[in-house]
């Protein structure tokens, strides 16, 4: 059972930029590799402008309903005990993080494929066990795009969470070094610069932008992703936004780290079962400690 007990966020920290809107996209079984390998355009175009990384890791073991439940909760899969792909409520009592949002009243709000009537109602109920305005809408990323978007332009405040399928099913269909696979790749690809374009991500330093893959794939089976080998287990993870400095994430970068930025960048207090590192030097640094020859416009410093 966990207290909500709170790390630190002490002297360490830089204080958080004056971000509003975090939107975490789940770019499902992309592998790292497959930016090159299959000609992506528009995540490596944001990774310019942003922070970014090849080599990131997920949790063990490396499958999505592990990987998501540690977004939700911060911890990793020893710790929240979804260690199998059957998704359910997690056991233990942890700080979710859209509950950590609503405390400070944030809302958050979920874009899912559509998911078999069967499974409806057990997915809406951990939605709403999560606090989470959850739509279930699209096959692919570009229906469930197109779901979020009416919410993308009206709502400046809380955490957006979109999952992408389409290039895990195509890994476990046909493999995660076929043509199709590599059709998939494109298609979020092109969903991720709709994404970037719809919500003003480059231009507005109160949106922050996380685009991460849960696992890779093909690494020791050709059309599966649970093994520790390294093209399971390695994530791209790009960090955009208006307020975020360009250049290489410092390794060891962990799928952890992404709701723990989040948090920070809200301005919200860590609860102590967040494993991960908040990503601070993405940042422009608020205050006297901004560089005076930073390449982007710097977000003005709320009074
Ligand atoms: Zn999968």
């Amino acid at each position: 059972m966990f207290g909500l007990t709170f790390t630190s966020l002490g002297p360490m920290l830089p204080p958080a930029p004056p971000i509003r809107r975090v939107i975490l996209v789940v770019l499902d079984g992309l592998r790292a590799d497959a930016v090159a390998r299959h000609g992506l355009i528009h995540l490596p175009a944001l990774a310019r402008c942003g922070r970014w990384t090849l080599s990131g890791r997920t949790v063990t073991p490396s499958i999505t309903a592990a990987a998501l439940t540690s977004v939700m909760t911060g911890a990793p899969p020893s710790v929240h005990g979804l260690r199998d792909d059957r998704f359910r409520i997690p056991r233990l009592n942890l700080p979710l993080l859209p509950g950590l949002l609503r405390d400070r009243g944030l809302p958050t709000f979920g874009y899912m494929a559509k998911v078999p009537l069967a499974h409806w109602a057990v997915a809406t109920a951990i939605a709403r066990h999560l606090g989470c305005k959850a739509r279930f809408e699209g096959d692919g990323a570009a229906d469930i795009l197109e779901a979020a978007r009416p919410a993308l332009l009206g709502e400046p405040d809380g955490l957006f969470f979109l999952h992408w399928p389409d290039a895990d099913r195509a890994g476990h269909a046909h493999g995660w070094h076929s043509p199709e696979y590599g059709h998939a790749a494109r298609t979020l690809d092109r969903a991720l610069g709709n994404l970037a374009t719809t919500a003003r991500v480059l231009d507005d330093p109160s949106t922050l932008l996380i685009a991460f893959a849960d696992h890779g794939g093909g690494g020791l089976k050709a059309d599966d992703h649970e093994s520790d080998h390294p093209e399971d287990t390695t994530i791209p993870m790009v960090i955009a936004g208006g307020a975020v400095r360009p250049g290489q994430l410092e390794q060891p970068i962990s799928l952890l780290d992404v709701p723990a930025t989040a948090l920070w960048a809200l301005g919200i207090e860590r609860p102590a079962s967040f494993a991960g590192r908040p990503l601070t030097e993405a940042f422009h640094q608020v205050a006297a400690e901004v560089p005076a020859s930073a390449p982007v416009a710097q977000p003005a410093q709320a009074a």
